[in-house]
């Protein structure tokens, strides 16, 4: 139970790295039955630090604590949770270079992109909080005379989150925010293994004055029994879960007993489309991006590369050149473009999705092989000559693997593109204005990025259609999910 010097060293304020979980209102460190998990470096596999394994009781008590602050916190003004969330926010900003070496050392991304993830995820709690002073409801022109209509608009209550470990700040900070801006409260579970990023977020709430109870962090070494908790307490109105599509079936079907509200945002497989008549310099910086943050491990990677015939082997030859400038290594070092995979069986599929591709007649323009930096890394990959019979086709490969297709024409690659059951994100370049409404509009997808890459930012609605999710997160759209409509009929006016 000793946090590794390795973390602790590189940290300007050392009490933001703790080892127990926030239930309710207090600092909870042991487990009724004294179980503990750890958290290792992905990139070392040093144990960074070990946490109390909670259950259902606690996450109970948490639900309970969450339900009596949250009725103070709601009748409090939008102004007032507006001005809590902003010292919050500025809490973020000022322990930045702190929870981006957190988040590296339990995640393992580059730590430039980790600075990026904590900024991005600081803005969502900036528009929110500005959001909280905006939650309006409506006047009706009523059906007769003497009576008026009121919408209002209220918080659900005491919302469950559930988040994933490969945007451990973000993922939060898309949940929290908007909940925490409309007069909600949250008792959430980080993945077991990057939940030290949450927790800091937790310390940084307690010192904004977030009041107690109103957010807590309970540290689990699996999801089941916190998601049956939540699932079947009837005090939480609802659940918020970024994950696989695999659990967030499972949540559904919990749910639908109480008939659970439910905001998914699930796995995606996004197709990314050069045409013919691209700007191939752009398209490449794109798929870079799109691709190989992360090492990949986005749920809105460029899971599926298609290129126009005409383009495809000047496009092939400029990936793969850029591909091998990509430096593998510890995201803590300078330098370092791609960080270790998550875990052996992150690094197990891809290794099958490679052996997959290669048995089908795909071949390997750059990279393949293992790093000799250790288990979880692994060169980046060009693989060409993909074709729709392969597994990387179906399956999100969820690492730094680029497979590359070949298509013909813009009503085959539609097709092909949307041939999945995931519609979350799809990236298309292309400059032909009729071609890009005809292609933008035919996607079957949440989020669509054209001529560009990168497409997250607080300002705007993000989710998947099919079976990638349900709601959005960020932009106006992101308070819905967390409010009730109410109408009100109000009787014996003056005609
Ligand atoms: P991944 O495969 O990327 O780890 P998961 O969907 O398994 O994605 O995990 C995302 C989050 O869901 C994690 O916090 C994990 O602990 C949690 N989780 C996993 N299984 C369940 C479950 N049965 N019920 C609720 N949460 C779960």
């Amino acid at each position: 139970m000793v946090i590794h010097p390795s973390l602790l060293s590189r940290l300007k304020d050392q009490t933001l790295v703790v080892e127990a979980a926030k239930v309710g209102t207090e600092w909870q460190s042991w487990a009724q039955d004294g179980s503990r998990f750890d958290v290792t470096n992905p990139a070392t596999g040093e144990v960074l630090a070990s946490l109390p394994a909670l259950g259902p009781i606690e996450a109970r008590r948490a639900v309970e604590a969450a339900k009596r602050a949250q009725k103070a916190w709601a009748k409090r003004t939008g102004k007032d949770r507006a001005s809590v969330l902003k010292r919050w926010h500025q809490l973020w900003l000022e322990n930045l270079d702190d929870l981006a070496v957190i988040l590296t050392s339990e995640q393992g991304k580059p730590l430039t992109e980790a600075r990026g993830e904590v900024l991005y995820g600081a803005s969502y709690l900036e528009w929110f909080a500005e959001e909280a002073k905006r939650i309006y409801g409506d006047i009706i022109p009523a059906h007769a005379e003497n009576l008026r209509i009121l919408v209002m608009k209220q918080p659900v209550g005491v919302v469950g989150a559930i988040t994933p470990w490969n945007f451990p700040n973000a993922m939060i900070a898309r949940k929290v925010a908007p909940a925490l801006a409309v007069g909600c409260a949250m008792v959430a579970k980080p993945a077991a293994e990057t939940p030290l990023s949450m927790l800091a977020l937790a310390m940084l709430a307690d010192r904004a004055g977030i009041p107690d109870g109103l957010f807590s962090v309970i540290t689990a070494r699996s999801g089941s029994e916190f998601g049956k908790e939540m699932t079947s307490n009837p005090d939480v109105a609802k659940i918020t879960f970024t994950g696989s599509t695999e659990v967030g079936r499972i949540l559904m079907r919990q749910g639908a007993e109480q008939i659970k509200k439910l905001g998914l945002e699930l796995g995606g497989n996004a197709p990314f489309i050069v045409f013919d008549d691209a700007d191939i310099d752009a398209a490449i910086d794109g798929a870079m991006a799109a691709k190989f943050r992360n090492a990949g491990q986005t749920c809105v990677c460029a899971n599926r590369i298609y290129v126009q015939s005409a383009v495809y082997d000047a496009f092939l030859e400029k990936l793969s050149a850029r591909v091998s400038t990509l430096k593998v290594g510890n995201g803590i070092d300078q330098g370092i473009t791609i960080g270790p995979l998550i875990n052996a069986a992150s690094i197990d599929k891809v290794q099958d999705h490679i052996a997959d591709a290669l048995a089908h007649g795909a071949r390997i323009v750059t990279g393949g092989d293992t790093s000799p930096l250790g288990p979880l890394f692994l060169n980046p990959t060009v693989v060409a000559d993909v074709t729709s019979a392969m597994k990387v086709a179906r399956e999100e490969t969820f690492g730094p693997l680029a497979p590359v297709f070949r298509f013909e024409t813009v009503d085959e690659v539609i097709a092909m593109a949307n041939d999945t059951e995931f519609g979350l994100s799809g990236y298309f370049y292309a400059r032909d204005m009729a071609r890009i409404i005809k292609v933008a509009e035919a996607l079957e997808v949440g989020i669509v990025g054209v001529n560009t890459g990168l497409i997250s930012t607080e300002v705007a609605p993000f989710g998947g259609v099919k079976q990638s999710g349900l709601g959005r997160e960020g932009s106006q759209y992101g308070v819905e999910d967390y409010l009730e409509i109410k109408y009100v009929c109000l009787g014996g006016q003056e005609a």
